[in-house]
């Protein structure tokens, strides 16, 4: 290809709205442009990545024996209504009318459209397992689209389904995958972590996200050093630690004055924040619920969600709390019970402690609470509904655990049967008996990943893409003015073509260091130069964009210097295919 004819619209300055590099170095390498919120125009350059991102995905998928389908990307309603998530899935679903005044909704996921498809198509348990997938266009109406095409609100997904007949049949697609995916992210040259997830509400038992440790991350993963555990911080769970020493004291109001929050009130008092009692009063699909929790911890909203079954959940408004008696910053056991009203505690505070809790009195707390005098312990429910934090200690082994930020590049779910259930899925087992099927589901953000790469694969200069998705391998860069000279490295560049090198020839009318700039910026893995050097003494200059590691050759045999690229272009293959091997 021949940049004079083809499209690198690069620009110097970042975009205004761009905060991560993945985000500015996509606009400023002419890849992709915006075209309204959480919408991406893909140029050619930025395509031909996300192709070979796609067909790498592609290949890993049929080599697992998945089957490739395309979808419609409009699916009716009553579909949804069917597995009971039109309601469910809220304002992220873009919805669409048609002209009959029937009710649509641009996909954002498909396990409906696939149940309806599958379902006929599987009469015994010979049909079974199948594993169906599409890399496809998905509509997600995100609260806060940002980061570029890391949270858009248009994207491509690689979302797969498998059918089953048992948990084993399941449970072996479903480590399938998980190898598939690893395969698939280490021939992107992508790190991940997988971590135990929370479901949300997809419904189902087991699901492991595939992260990629970054700043930038906008999911918190907890990690153990010593025995390898990892997990997504929504789902981690926090096993009791015993710090506090018991201790006796007799219950007495003290006054407060403006004292509501927690901090206010431990530093007032001379207390621990761990010493004291924290009460979050919230409303959940119309009904209410107060938890509460040790003073230095935060809710884990997904916990509590999990645990309710809940699709909303928000603070009590002020007439909510006056309907229970509540005041805000003052809340703490002994206010009068309502069976509207459902009490949680949290199971790692203790019943005997003597804490500091709201009085339940503007302006007033109360010490030396001890939650058994007032609950039962036998009846109040207790679990596990606060947030890790760094430095607890690990659910597995007890270790301190890291918390780390990250990017979900992937996500895989042991659904089980709730979708086999709304779309009534059986097969007959081998007895004739019909048996309700099992499922799972696995999806990849392919432009997610796109970016997440660049996240991992930049500089001060630009990107340096890993091989395997580089938008060209080769980047020639030629600085000739007159026909002659121009001609002389036309020959060069096609005997690279012959030999089957993915090259781009920048013979673009510009000065060299516009092009040098350029092809840094744009991150092909090897540059090669032929400038005064060439022209003079069949000199070449070879540069290996990650580590800006330069070697010049000489001679005007074109064979050395096909062999000299390959060589280069080997090793740049070898990491990434070690890597892959490895997984197996
Ligand atoms: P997130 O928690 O980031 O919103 P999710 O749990 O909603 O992700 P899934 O429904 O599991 O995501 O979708 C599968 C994959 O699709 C994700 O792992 C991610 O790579 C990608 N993805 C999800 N939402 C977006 C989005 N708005 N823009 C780009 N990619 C996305
Ligand atoms: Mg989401």
């Amino acid at each position: 290809m021949k940049a004079s004819s083809y499209l690198i619209p690069t620009t110097k300055d970042d975009p205004q709205d761009a905060v991560v590099a993945s985000h500015k170095l996509m606009m400023r390498a002419g890849l992709v442009r915006k075209s309204a919120a959480g919408l991406y125009s893909y140029l050619p350059l930025g395509l031909r990545i996300l192709k070979k991102i796609e067909n790498i995905v592609r290949e890993e998928m049929d080599a697992s024996g998945a089957l490739e389908f395309q979808l419609p990307i409009l699916t009716p309603s009553e579909i949804w209504k069917e597995s009971g998530r039109w309601d469910k899935m809220g304002k992220e679903m873009f919805r669409i009318k048609d002209r009959h005044d029937n009710e649509n909704c641009l996909g954002p996921t498909h396990e409906e459209s696939f149940c309806v498809l599958v379902k006929p198509m599987v009469r015994s348990y010979k049909d079974l397992p199948i594993n169906v997938y599409q890399i496809h266009t998905k509509f997600r109406d995100e609260i806060r689209p940002r980061f570029g095409v890391i949270r858009s609100r248009e994207f491509t997904m690689k979302d797969a389904y498998s059918f089953h007949l048992d948990d084993a049949s399941l449970d072996e697609t479903y480590q399938k995958m998980r190898q598939t995916y690893r395969r698939i992210f280490a021939r992107l040259g992508l790190a991940t972590i997988p971590v135990q997830a929370d479901s949300g509400n997809m419904g189902g038992s087991a699901s492991e996200e595939f992260m990629v440790v970054s700043p930038i991350g906008e999911e918190t993963l907890t990690l153990c050093d010593s025995c390898g555990f990892s997990g997504n911080i929504e789902k981690t769970p926090v096993v009791k630690k015993t710090s506090l020493a018991s201790k006796q004291e007799e219950e007495s109001i003290v006054e407060t004055p403006g004292q509501k929050s927690i901090s206010d009130v431990a530093q007032f008092l001379s207390v621990k924040e761990e010493e004291t009692l924290k009460a979050v009063a919230l409303s959940y699909d119309g009904k209410y619920v107060l938890v509460f929790l040790q003073g230095d911890r935060e809710l884990n909203e997904n916990k509590l969600k999990n645990f309710l079954g809940a699709n909303e959940l928000r603070p009590m408004g002020q007439s909510e709390l006056t309907r229970f008696g509540l005041i805000a910053g003052f809340i703490g056991p002994g206010f009068a019970e309502s069976s509207d009203l459902l009490i949680l505690v949290d199971s790692i505070l203790e019943p005997n402690f003597p804490y500091v809790a709201g009085a339940n009195e503007i302006d007033k707390h109360k010490k030396g609470v001890q939650l058994s005098k007032y609950y039962d312990f036998s009846k109040i429910q207790t679990l596990d509904l606060s947030q890790s934090k760094e430095g607890d200690p690990c659910p597995n082994c007890g270790h301190a655990l890291k918390a780390e930020k990250g990017i979900e590049v992937g996500h895989i779910f042991k659904l089980g049967q709730k979708y086999s259930k709304a779309f009534e899925i059986s097969v007959l087992n081998d007895k004739g008996k019909a048996t309700l099927t099992t499922m799972g589901c696995y999806g990849i953000g392919v432009n997610r990943c796109m970016a997440t790469v660049i996240e991992q694969c930049n500089d001060d200069k630009g990107i340096f893409w890993p091989v395997s998705i580089a938008p060209f391998e080769v980047c020639l860069v030629s600085i000739a003015k007159t026909q002659e000279d121009i001609a002389r490295v036309g020959e060069v560049y096609s005997s690279l073509k012959q030999a089957g090198i993915d090259v781009l020839w920048d013979d673009r009318d510009l000065g060299p260091g516009f092009k040098f700039k350029d092809s840094e910026l744009i991150g092909f893995p090897v540059r090669l130069t032929l400038g005064k050097g060439f022209l003079e003494k069949n000199e070449i200059t070879i540069l290996n964009r990650k580590t800006m590691e330069e070697k010049t050759i000489s001679g005007s045999d074109p064979k050395t210097l096909i062999e000299e690229i390959n060589s280069l272009l080997r090793s740049l293959r070898k990491e990434l295919d070690d890597r892959t091997k490895e997984i197996g």
